[in-house]
């Protein structure tokens, strides 16, 4: 089941996520075990937030009609009304009331003069002309409005949602189960942290990269340490994987050459395809099934295993726990300062350092780029997006970026 023809990234994002669906199971948690959780059900606003109308400012609860078109106007000051402490009568003509932010606009009011801008001289408030009606007022509903939607199933919940669901008063939510994710890396010449290197070794530095990546997406780990290119132990490893987990994530064995020895056995325990991506770094990858579990092949090459952890899978992950929609990822343009060789017909994700140059935002080339060097991945802050229709970079160009870190 290989594929001859190499796929863009568009094309394998679309037949992953044709292929995908969330995993079944929900479970309630207290919303502080909810952040990065996936909501299940939507939550239907209980009553209105604000729940009552009230003051944005420090100042004076008025009456807009009794304001002077032009020149001051003298109201009397009748009471005051603190957040949580409302003033319990109304307010007359030609009355004010002192009000804090967030107190209770009292009966009678329509708007708030802020406390700057007016003067006060004895029991009254003088204040001048050109306020606007409605002015400084939160109105009832104006955040959430009550029996409305306040947040859809499939919402990602962040640090804003996880206070949303407060502010409703609700303590306990229903999300989709966390994904059961197992990985291994692959290689005779890999070795776990716990021992001396061999001659013709290296350490282990997928699993870790991997661990944080999956760590920050939020599932569930099964870490099954490294498995060496033998038929035999591979299987097994596939076996056990499928057996635990919904998702199974491999790293190396994947290339020419090696594909052609675990093909084989891939293709005995399911339905596996090896694709060729027009990408770099990155460009062998395997998807299908083990058993009941989704298999994702990554490159052995430690950067190459983040892109496509990163451009790919991650996506792919999202939806089977729920995400919908998939989170937009912006591309940035800015000007660049380093000259970029590009073959055509691949998307190319070179390592880059964005930064501030005389108040503005340029990017740089981060460093060695080969597809194992980590340090330059350490090094940089985003990456360059180079798309497949595009040709070499000179300096001074524009290229789209694609910044590691947004905003939580
Ligand atoms: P492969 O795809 O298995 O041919 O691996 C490609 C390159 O990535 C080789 O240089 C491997 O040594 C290296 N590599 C594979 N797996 C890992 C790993 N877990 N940690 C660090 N480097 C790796
Ligand atoms: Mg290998």
């Amino acid at each position: 089941m290989t594929s001859k023809k190499s796929l863009t990234v568009a094309e394998a994002r679309q037949n992953l996520f044709s292929a995908l669906t969330p995993v079944s199971g929900w479970e309630a948690v207290p919303i502080r075990a909810a952040l990065g959780r996936i909501l299940f059900r939507d939550i239907v606003a209980p009553f209105d937030v604000p729940a009552y109308t009230n003051s944005a400012m420090d100042g004076y609860a008025v009456r807009h009609a009794d304001l002077a078109a032009a020149g001051e106007t003298r109201l009397a000051v009748v009471g005051t009304a603190l957040a949580g402490n409302p003033f319990s009568g109304s307010v007359g003509a030609g009355q004010a009331v002192r009000i804090m932010t967030g107190a209770m606009l009292p009966y009678g009011a329509d708007s708030v003069v802020v406390q700057e801008c007016v003067r006060v001289e004895g029991d009254a408030v003088v204040v001048p002309a050109g306020q606007l009606s409605g002015q400084n007022v939160r109105h009832a509903g104006e955040d959430l409005a009550r029996g409305k939607p306040a947040l859809v199933a499939g919402k990602r919940l962040g640090p804003a949602e996880i206070g949303l669901l407060a502010s409703l008063g609700i303590g306990e939510v229903t999300v989709h189960r966390r994904l059961r994710v197992a990985f291994f890396s692959t290689g005779d010449e890999i070795a776990s942290l716990n021992r001396p290197l061999g001659p013709g070794e290296i350490y282990d530095s997928n699993r870790y990269t991997l661990y944080g990546l999956l760590t920050r997406l939020g599932v569930d780990l099964i870490d099954m340490g490294v498995v060496r290119d033998d038929p035999v132990a591979l299987e097994a490893a596939l076996q056990e994987a499928s057996a635990q987990a919904d998702v199974i994530l491999t790293s190396g064995g994947v290339s020419v050459g090696e594909a052609d020895f675990i093909r084989e056995i891939m293709a005995r325990l399911g339905d596996v395809k090896f694709w060729r991506l027009d990408i770099k770094p990155g460009r062998p990858m395997a998807f299908g099934r083990v058993g009941s579990a989704w298999l994702f092949g990554l490159p052995g090459n430690p950067v190459a295993v983040m892109v496509t952890f990163q451009q790919i899978v991650a996506d792919a992950l999202l939806r089977l726990m729920g995400c919908d929609p998939l989170p937009e990822r912006p591309l940035f343009r800015v000007p660049c300062v380093s000259a970029i060789d590009k073959s055509a017909g691949r998307r190319e994700f070179p390592r880059g350092v964005l930064f501030l140059d005389g108040g503005e935002w340029k990017v740089r080339l981060a460093g060695n780029q080969g597809s194992g060097v980590l340090s330059s991945m350490s090094g940089a802050n985003c990456f360059i997006v180079l798309p497949e229709t595009g040709n070499d970079v000179a300096s001074g160009d524009s290229v789209d970026v694609q910044p590691f870190d947004g905003l939580i």
